[in-house]
């Protein structure tokens, strides 16, 4: 699995916000849709795959 390197992806959970890179991140299907869970606090995230046009599969951080 390959990850576009300059993604950034940002803790939703409001006193967190912390910032990370894919490779700090697991990106998990819960059922519902995939979510990265935050290192620090833990929260949910939800994500979305993407496959690039050069097959590159990504996942974007979905917006709420
Ligand atoms: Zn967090």
């Amino acid at each position: 699995m390959h990850f576009r390197a300059n993604t950034m992806y940002t803790c939703q959970n409001q006193p967190c916000r912390a910032k990370w890179q894919s490779a700090d991140l697991e990106f998990v299907n819960e059922g519902q849709g995939y979510f990265f869970r935050c290192p620090i606090c833990g929260a949910r995230n939800k994500v979305e795959p993407k496959t690039l046009a050069d097959g590159t599969l990504v996942y974007e951080q979905a917006s709420r």
